[in-house]
């Protein structure tokens, strides 16, 4: 049988680090001669390191970063990013390009990944078995356990691709396959905005909108894989038609798509003369030009940024009301519409949920950018291959190997 102590005082330093001994002792409730020789043997696998800080006498022990490289993969509609992160889930290197994801294929794009893997291990000099793993993320709903997406709507080609099977076969690595949005949950875990927050909701704002839940550290995801689908919660009286057969789902009132149709026809009608502008000088009516429209006080797109943010607000204070997470992150590409936007969205949740439950709430803007999704599939990785049961096998492994 596995031990899993060591595992779980490695989850412990991973989660909080650097810690010292005592602070080990102090988190996990173990006596200090069971950490002592867990750490020990956490030491000899190479799996956590000492740092020696200035400021204190004392080392603090920290997860050894360098010990391997993982892959964090971003598949988008019309973007492909790769990147080649450390066991702390930093990218070293990363590289972006164009794709187009209806028409490619899923073989097309899944070579590309290949291909973009090898350029990266290349040029850092890592070979291909020294890979720990690859994560995944595709904007769409996946079946976790099996690595495959599931009925995909801006994928359908992907139905039931086994995706992990595919980068299995060539990398000879564990690969996970998850939902972009339960991705970016995890990267803002790790390396974002809620750090050190126990439960919170991640809420992506792009064409569509979608949410993902972490609770207590680990995703969500619900009986079928769907939780956090929160684009088709409904609007009460609205009546706009949604391809999924129903009226006034949050994503057709108030997601990205909604609002540049909604400009365009400003632009057009004349009512907005800074998207009029725009337009007549060629630029795409997307997020960067409804947030420029917003800070220059154009007042259709200022209305258009404050009411779709209010209509946010509402359906995510009857989340908070049912979950009360302690941190909202809002990303995604139209959650950068600027500070009026995150204001409406607070001011419709503050209103609306119970007093108890907003006590403590804090609702953020994501700082990770595009890099987010890179991110939260090297963490999607690493949560899997550091497990407390992985890493007690590897730890395991490890002493066979000097005892014999
Ligand atoms: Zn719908």
């Amino acid at each position: 049988m596995v031990d899993s102590t060591v595992g779980r005082i490695f989850k412990i330093i991973r989660d909080r680090g650097p810690l010292s001994g005592s602070d080990i002792v102090r988190w996990s409730g173990l006596a200090k001669s069971t950490v002592s020789v867990n750490v020990d043997r956490l030491l000899s696998a190479g799996l956590v390191r000492e740092e020696s800080r200035p400021d204190s006498k004392r080392k603090k022990l920290k997860v050894a970063e360098n010990a391997g490289h993982v892959v964090g993969v971003d598949i988008g509609q019309t973007h492909l990013a790769v990147g080649l992160c450390d066991l702390e889930a930093l990218v070293l290197d990363s590289v972006r390009i164009p794709i187009a994801l209806v028409q490619e294929g899923p073989e097309d794009v899944l070579e590309k990944v290949c291909g973009l893997i090898d350029d990266l291990a290349r040029r850092a000099g890592v070979e291909r078995k020294d890979l720990f793993g690859i994560g995944v993320g595709v904007p769409g709903p996946v079946d976790f356990a099996r690595g495959m997406p599931v009925n995909p709507p801006v994928m359908p080609g992907w139905d039931h691709f086994p995706v992990t099977d595919f980068l299995r076969e060539r990398f000879s690595c564990p690969v996970f396959l998850d939902n972009d949005v339960n991705v970016m949950a995890l990267g803002e875990r790790d390396r974002g905005v809620a750090q050190n927050a126990e439960s919170f909701l991640f809420v992506k704002v792009g064409m569509g909108i979608g949410a993902g839940l972490v609770v207590h550290g680990e995703i969500f995801r619900g009986a079928k894989g769907a939780a956090g689908d929160i684009g088709h919660i409904g609007i009460d009286h609205d009546t706009t038609p949604c391809p999924c057969g129903n009226q006034g789902c949050l994503e057709v009132v108030a997601g990205g798509s909604a609002l540049q149709s909604r400009a365009a026809k400003a632009a057009a009608s004349g009512r907005s003369p800074f998207l009029a502008a725009q337009q007549a000088s060629g630029v795409d009516l997307g997020a960067p030009t409804l947030a420029l429209g917003a800070a220059a006080g154009d007042p259709f797109v200022v209305e258009l940024v404050m009411e779709s943010g209010k209509i946010l607000g509402h359906v995510l204070a009857k989340l908070v009301n049912f979950f009360n997470p302690s941190v909202i992150v809002v990303g995604g590409r139209f959650a950068h519409l600027g500070e009026r936007y995150i204001a409406s969205i607070r001011e419709a949740v503050y209103r609306r949920s119970t007093p108890l439950a907003t006590s403590d709430l804090v609702i953020k803007r994501t700082q990770l950018g595009d890099e987010g999704a890179v991110v939260g599939a090297a963490v999607l990785v690493l949560d899997e291959i550091l497990s407390h049961r992985n890493v007690g096998k590897i730890v395991e492994r490890s002493s066979d190997g000097t005892s014999s």
